[in-house]
């Protein structure tokens, strides 16, 4: 079975090495670098900063700690860069190894359907190449989506690509967007020591988070001296001597050295030869797949950001391996029943399942648990007490129907809960299970505990 992976992104990657397990035949095309916009411009780069980011903020606060610090503490945003890229190669080295050690052949180039079986590969010296493939899983995934009255000029109006490579900290910031990535350089930036403003047309940041995260992150970035500006928009942005200009909804103006545009994303299908071999697509590029990751045309497959949905890496992979099951001949469905997820502003946030809102709307009957960090011992001896854990489950049965936590280590403890419900566990289960002393995850113990009031170490409601 001969399969070839369009895109060597999270999605592509992983599917591409799940079918070489399987025993097939595994070309991948890949027009910039493997690993995608996660692994190049997304998820690594991002996190390795917020990683210096939090190194500083530490170093800034040692005295907090009993250390004296003799001299200063700054960011050389060289050195941090350096580190970053160097991060993201090791990366993309352990991808193209992983490739070579399962026999995988990369093609590196733009590939576009010729057919059904055939894609021709635009290389970058310009010569061409001819795949004859099987089956195809398309996989390319997501762009940075900008607003055409004011499109990315890569030096003063920035995509979030933009953001991970620039020369130096910008003096002052507008992001437009407090969605999750507005949200994280918001956070990072702001650590660096940037001037930032957010602007988000929703009422909150982080809209479609449980609302207590979401207005927590508000009151987090008040704390910080973030500014943020909700329920409006961005008219107008102008370039001027002493920085851009921006004009928004309700006539104020900000005036920021650089102004990052960070409202969603673009999807990938344009440009493939779709139309070519039948393969639909959706008004905003989405490309239609089933449970089994199939598009309409029989033996061609397609994944993570170009199919839509959440547009998360984990997502991505998880759906490479169906599809990658599928092509070999394994008949298996995508079970989007618990996909956690992880926000890295600070704090951090973890989230799987239901939101309380969302509770609201379909007027479900649950019952919620809560606790907070400043209630653990260990959050008091790492000095990181802001934050909480939220436990949902049903009234009736107890099973957990989600959890919201926000607080250090939150993208890590979420995985308890999503284990927890993947297994069909009531909050009683989790409650039930002796937790280690001292440690976070004591809070999802007592907020599972409160979700029946018996918390220890709640005082009497
Ligand atoms: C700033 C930022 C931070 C993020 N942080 C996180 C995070 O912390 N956690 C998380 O889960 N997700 C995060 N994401 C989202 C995550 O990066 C994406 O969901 C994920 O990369 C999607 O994977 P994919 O394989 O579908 O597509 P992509 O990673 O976009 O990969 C698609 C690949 O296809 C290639 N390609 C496209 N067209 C062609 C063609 N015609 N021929 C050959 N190759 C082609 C592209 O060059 C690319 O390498 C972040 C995204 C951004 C922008």
């Amino acid at each position: 079975m001969r399969i070839t992976v369009l895109g060597g992104g999270p999605g592509g990657y992983v599917a591409a090495l799940k079918a070489a397990q399987l025993g097939a035949q595994v070309t991948v095309v890949e027009k910039a670098e493997v690993g995608g916009t996660c692994l190049n411009w997304g998820c690594i780069p991002t996190k390795t900063l917020i990683a210096s980011a939090d190194a500083l903020r530490l170093a800034t606060n040692l005295a907090d700690y009993g250390i004296d610090l003799n001299g200063s503490v700054s960011p050389n945003f060289t050195k941090i860069m350096e580190r970053k890229d160097k991060v993201v190669s090791i990366q993309v080295r352990g991808i193209r190894s992983l490739f070579k050690s399962w026999g995988i052949t990369l093609v590196e180039g733009r590939g576009t359907f010729v057919s059904p079986t055939g894609i021709e590969v635009e290389k970058t010296d310009g010569t061409k190449e001819k795949v004859e493939t099987d089956k195809v899983i398309i996989a390319t995934g997501s762009r940075p989506a900008d607003i055409s009255s004011f499109p990315f000029d890569g030096e003063k109006i920035i995509s979030s690509n933009d953001a991970v490579i620039l020369a130096a900290i910008p003096k002052s910031l507008l992001i437009i967007g407090a969605g999750v990535i507005g949200s994280e350089f918001a956070c990072l930036f702001n650590d660096f020591g940037t001037d930032v403003t957010v602007v988000e047309m929703l009422p909150r940041p982080l809209a479609t988070e449980d609302i207590e995260v979401s207005e927590q992150l508000g009151r987090e970035f008040r704390k910080k001296k973030i500014k943020l500006l909700t329920g409006l928009g961005v008219t107008k942005v102008e370039s001027a001597p002493d920085g851009m200009h921006a004009f928004l909804s309700d006539g104020k103006e900000i005036i920021a050295e650089k102004v990052l545009v960070a409202v969603g994303r673009s999807l990938n299908s344009a440009g493939l030869g779709l139309e070519k071999i039948g393969v639909e697509t959706a008004s905003n590029g989405r490309i239609p797949v089933n449970e089994k990751m199939e598009t309409n045309v029989a033996g061609i497959y397609a994944v993570g950001d170009v199919v839509g949905g959440m547009l998360l890496a984990h997502k991505a992979s998880a759906e490479g391996i169906v599809a990658a099951l599928n092509a070999c001949g394994k008949a298996t469905v995508m079970d989007y029943s618990v996909v956690p997820a992880a926000i890295f502003t600070s704090p951090e946030i973890g989230s799987v399942g239901l939101r309380e809102q969302e509770a609201a709307e379909k007027g479900m009957n649950i019952r919620t648990g809560r606790f907070f960090f400043r209630g653990l011992g260990k959050a008091h001896a790492m000095g990181e007490i802001s934050g909480f854990f939220k436990i949902i489950a049903d009234a009736v049965s107890d099973r957990i129907l989600g959890a919201h936590i926000m607080g250090p280590h939150a993208s890590d403890l979420i995985h308890e809960v999503a284990v927890a419900m993947r297994a069909g566990l009531k909050a009683a289960d989790i409650a039930g299970t002796i937790h280690a002393h001292p440690t976070l995850s004591e809070g999802i113990l007592e907020a599972s505990e409160d979700v029946h009031g018996e918390a220890i170490h709640l005082p009497k409601k």
